[in-house]
Formats: structure tokens, sequence, C-alpha cells
């Protein structure tokens, strides 16, 4: 049985966290993303024409997203370029913000989000995804919602909120749920399973999920009134 946190957290506490944006001046919109020692950067470029043709859409513009990790983020140095785990992560974050955004005005377009992991703890996809939101909004991209995104699961038969890379490696195996939350809408963008889990579980940490997505949203909300407050 898990008794305690390695890092002394209650079960259901996440890691610090911390936000910020505009810290990439050439991009469109960006934010960071911290929690505990997994720190995400997105930058936005666009609404721009999207090319090749054949890919518009006349209807609506796109959202396309670039997840990557960076060589230095884990001890050991991450291969550069897309991998068949960069590609996955990409998709389910372009799929978890997608019900965000509105980009019917932006017919023929894409915009294009770019998530850099600078250190990885685990947690990285949901760092992103909230780094990410952050950034569209600061863009100006016509949002719908925010998106929180936090990994809940099981470790040694207990259920935690914002599981650390020594929890996801703890000993006979653990679960990991990354869940993306639209707050406003009580929407579920995202929901991964890598483990095992019983039913009612599962419930018990999709609502972790929701009440740590409160407190994201939380910092969030204040990283963008700080940015609007300071012109
Ligand atoms: N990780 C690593 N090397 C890799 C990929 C991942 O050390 O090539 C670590 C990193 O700390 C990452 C964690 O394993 O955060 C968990 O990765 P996973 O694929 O479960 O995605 P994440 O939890 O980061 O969204």
């Amino acid at each position: 049985m898990y008794g305690k946190r390695i890092d002394g957290r209650d079960f259901d506490e996440i890691r610090k966290i911390e936000a910020k944006i505009g810290i990439v001046k050439s991009a469109n919109g960006s934010a960071m993303f911290k929690i505990g020692d997994t720190i995400a950067i997105a930058a936005v470029r666009g609404p721009r024409d999207l090319y090749p043709k054949f890919m518009q859409n006349p209807k609506s513009g796109i959202l396309r997203c670039n997840y990557n990790m960076m060589s230095f983020s884990v001890d050991e140095r991450i291969r550069p370029g897309p991998s068949r785990r960069s590609r996955e992560i990409s998709l389910v974050t372009e799929n978890a913000l997608m019900p965000a955004v509105n980009l019917e005005e932006f017919p023929n377009a894409v915009v294009d989000v770019f998530v850099e992991i600078i250190q990885a703890d685990a947690g990285t996809r949901c760092a992103g995804i909230c780094a990410a939101s952050l950034a569209l909004a600061d863009a100006g991209i016509p949002m719908r919602d925010m998106v929180c995104a936090v990994s809940v699961g099981k470790v040694g038969g207990k259920i935690v909120a914002d599981i650390n890379k020594y929890e996801e490696d703890y000993e006979d195996g653990s679960t990991d749920m990354p869940v993306a939350f639209l707050p406003r809408r009580n929407e579920i963008s995202l929901l991964q399973l890598d483990g095992g889990i019983k039913k009612e579980e599962i419930i018990k940490a999709l609502e972790m999920a929701r009440k740590s997505c409160e407190k994201i949203l939380e910092v969030q909300r204040k990283a963008l009134m700080e940015k609007y407050q300071n012109g």
C-alpha cells in the first residue's frame, strides 16, 4: 500500500502551479505553465493562410498542434525530432483544445500551437494543454472556454491527483489517467487511461481531476488578468 506520498502531498493534492502569459515575443500568443517540476511553454501562430491549399476548410479555420519534449527535459537525453509518442500527444492535445476554440471566423486558415516541454516530471501532455489554452487566449483566438488538464490515477492502491514520475514508475505499476476539462461547459475533452482501474475508482479519480482543474483554472485566470491589468 502507498501510505504516504513521496513528496509529502495529500492524495488529492496537486503540485505547486505557476502560469505566465506572453513570454515568446515573436508569437501571436504564448504562455508558460509549470506544475511541480514539469514545465511547458506554448506559442501560438495565426490565424494564417493554410498551405497546401487542399488542406483548407472553407467553413472554418483549423487548429494544428505540435508537442515536443526538449532533449534536455529529462536526465536521459531525448532524441530530437518527431516520435510515435510526440505524434500521439500532438493529436490528443489538438482534440482536447478543439471544443474550446471557435475558428468559424477564419475560413481556410490555420492556428498553429507549438508546445515545448522544457522540463519533464510526468504530466507533460496536461501541462502542455494548460499552457496552450492560455496561449490561445493570449493570441485573442475566440474561445468558448478555457481548457484545464491534470493527470490523476492509482498508485499502490491509492487514487491520487497529479501523478509525478516517481509515482508513475511505482513498484508494481501505476495507473495514469490524463484528463482535460472545459470548466464552464462542464465537458471532458481528454480522457486517456494507461493501466488497470475499477469503475468506481475511475469515478473517484474523475472527481479528483475536476476539483484539481478548478485550482488550475484559478491560476490560469490570474495569469490572464495580470497580463491585461498590466496592459
Ligand atoms: N519520459 C521520459 N522519456 C521519454 C518520454 C517520457 O523520461 O522519452 C518521462 C517524462 O518525465 C514524462 C513521463 O515519462 O513526463 C511520462 O510520460 P508519458 O508518456 O506518460 O506522458 P506525460 O505523463 O508526460 O503526459
